[in-house]
Order: C-alpha cells, then structure tokens, then sequence
C-alpha cells in the first residue's frame, strides 16, 4: 500500500496526510494515481453477476442458485441467514438495499422491448423513469395479473401506436445498461459511475511523472514534487510540524526551504542544473519555480520525441540526487 503519510523521528504517532485521498484516486490523466476505491470497485464487481442474473440465465451458476435459493416472481429469492455473504451481498447491490448509494444498479437498467414476450410489464423498468410498478403503485394494486408480460397486456387490446409501436417483431426483448447501451455493463463503466468522477482538466507534467523509463519510486516522487506534497520544511511546518532545528535550508544560504528554492532555486542545486546545461552545450537562465523549470528544460532540446524523453529523465535524475543530497544532510 502506498504510504501517504510521513512519520517524523522526534514525533512517530503523528502521521501527515500529505494528498487527499480523493486526488489519490483520480486516474492519472487526470492528476492522480489511480488508486482504486475498494468499496466502489468491489460493488461494481458484485454488479457484473447481478447484470449476468439477468442476461445469462441459462448459465449453469444460475441453474445452481435458483436450486440452492429458489425462485420468487421470476427473481432468485434472497434466502435467510443461511446465505452465503457473496450471495447476499449481491442481493443488495441488485435490489439496492443497505447502500448508501442507493439503487444505482436498479436505476441504470432497463428493458428494450422488441416482442414485449420477455418483459414483464408491471415489474421490469422498461419505460423511463423506473418499473410502473413503482411509478403507478395504486393502479399496480389493482392489477389482477401483476406479472403480465408487455406481449400479453398487448394481446388483451391494449392499443399499439404508443410506446410499443414495434411489437410484433420477432425479436426478443434485451436487457440495457444505461451507461452503455450498445455494449452492456461493464465494471469499468459501473466503478465510472459509481466513483463520479468529474473530469478534470488534463494535468500538467503528466509526461514527465509517467515518463515510462524510471522506476516507479521515481515517478511517485515526481507527482509529489510537481504537486508541492514533498516534506520540505516549510510543507512540515504548515502542517503543523514542530521543527527542532530551524526552518532554513540546509544548503546554508540562510533561506526557509521550500520545494522551489531547494530543487531549483538555492545555490547548491542552481549550481548542478548550470552544470548540466554547460555539459549539454546550452547556455541560459532557467526559471525558479519547480513547475516552469520543469516545462523549459524538458523542451530544450529540438522538438523529437526520444530527445524530450530523454530530458525528461535527465531533469527526473537530478531532482532525486538533489533530494537524496538534501536528505543525507
Ligand atoms: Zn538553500
């Protein structure tokens, strides 16, 4: 497991949380790490069987299930205690019970009614706005058959023309995902759903961090460094740290130690990055904040992209030596 927090020699019981873990669990296109949310991706797993209850049921675990729990109302009923945690489980996510999340996979199926001969009319959500069951509760009391079919209401004159122009064909009615009709559920589009992942902006320097030829200690570092979460004194003191030496940069030069200052700005490792660029034939000023200097040295090649990659892990090398340097201090 990723560890987030950093423990402190002189205090070991206080942890800092150094990212929230909403950002964690972004995907990295979108700035995080793509850390999964186990709850979230656990019930979208759990959905995949309860889609496959309802489109496989001629699949022999189905068979297995309805002889082990029985069937009510063309459901597998959820049986008593005696059910396994799996199984109940997934009776929650199907009949969206216990969740605080509701019923987010009742909500987002729905029949697509061709013959009307699979589809019970009163009882399947086939219609928008959920089961007319529980739209039309009063009038679904009054029904006489509560599972007709769509077919059957259809035969007994219900009038065509409406919403069920096209029945008659010979086509059998299908199960929908709402989130992707053409193709059906999938977890990647339920744990999408249920995670609601809001877009965001495509994060800056995500070549850089991911850049596929450092290790992945070095890429962790580097999201820490370009999101200012790396335990610099001053990141320690604004979260409350007590310090016990001072708050100074350790390169002596009597400035507090930011992130900035320490990998670009002080004289120490301003003096490595002239270093480089002489050794790479480049003479110039480069900024001094991490997110610029960044953006400049990685393009200060002509324009191809083995050079720029080739930048990059030249600017990922020095940062980490200067970290490594500062931490050995
Ligand atoms: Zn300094």
């Amino acid at each position: 497991m990723l560890m987030l927090s950093r423990k402190l020699s002189e205090n070991r019981k206080k942890k800092i949380n150094w990212i929230k873990w909403d950002k964690v669990c972004l995907d990295r296109d979108g700035g995080g790490l793509g850390v999964r949310r186990i709850r979230e991706f656990n019930l979208s797993l759990l959905g995949k069987w309860s889609w496959r209850l309802l489109v496989d049921k001629e699949g022999l675990w189905f068979k297995v299930l309805v002889a082990k729990y029985g069937m009510t109302d063309g459901r597998i009923t959820r049986g008593g205690r005696q059910a396994s945690l799996w199984w109940q489980d997934l009776c929650d996510v199907r009949n969206g019970i216990g969740l605080s999340i509701g019923r987010w996979f009742e909500n987002n199926i729905s029949r697509k009614v061709r013959n009307g001969e699979g589809t019970l009319f009163w009882k399947d959500s086939w219609l928008e706005g959920g089961s007319l069951s529980t739209r039309f509760n009063r009038l679904f009391e009054l029904a006489l058959d509560k599972n007709i079919t769509v077919a059957d209401m259809y035969r007994r004159g219900w009038d065509a023309g409406g919403e069920v122009g096209t029945l008659g064909v010979d086509v059998m009615d299908k199960w929908m995902w709402r989130p992707d009709p053409s193709i059906g559920y999938s977890v990647r589009s339920a744990y999408h759903l249920l995670t609601h992942l809001v877009p965001v902006p495509m994060a800056t320097h995500n070549d850089v961090i991911w850049n596929k030829v450092v290790p992945l200690k070095v890429s962790l570092f580097a999201w820490r460094l370009l999101n200012n979460r790396l335990p610099s004194k001053d990141n320690l003191t604004r979260r409350g740290m007590h310090l016990e030496d001072s708050e100074l940069c350790l390169g002596g030069c009597g400035v507090a130690e930011t992130i900035d200052h320490l990998i670009v700005g002080c004289d120490m490792s301003s003096s490595l990055w002239i270093k480089i660029l002489k050794w790479l034939g480049i003479f110039g000023p480069l900024p001094n904040v991490v997110t610029d200097h960044v953006s400049q040295f990685c393009n200060i090649f002509p324009v191809g992209k083995e050079s720029q990659i080739g930048s990059q892990v030249l600017w990922l090398a020095c940062c980490w030596s200067i970290w490594k340097e500062r931490n050995n201090r």
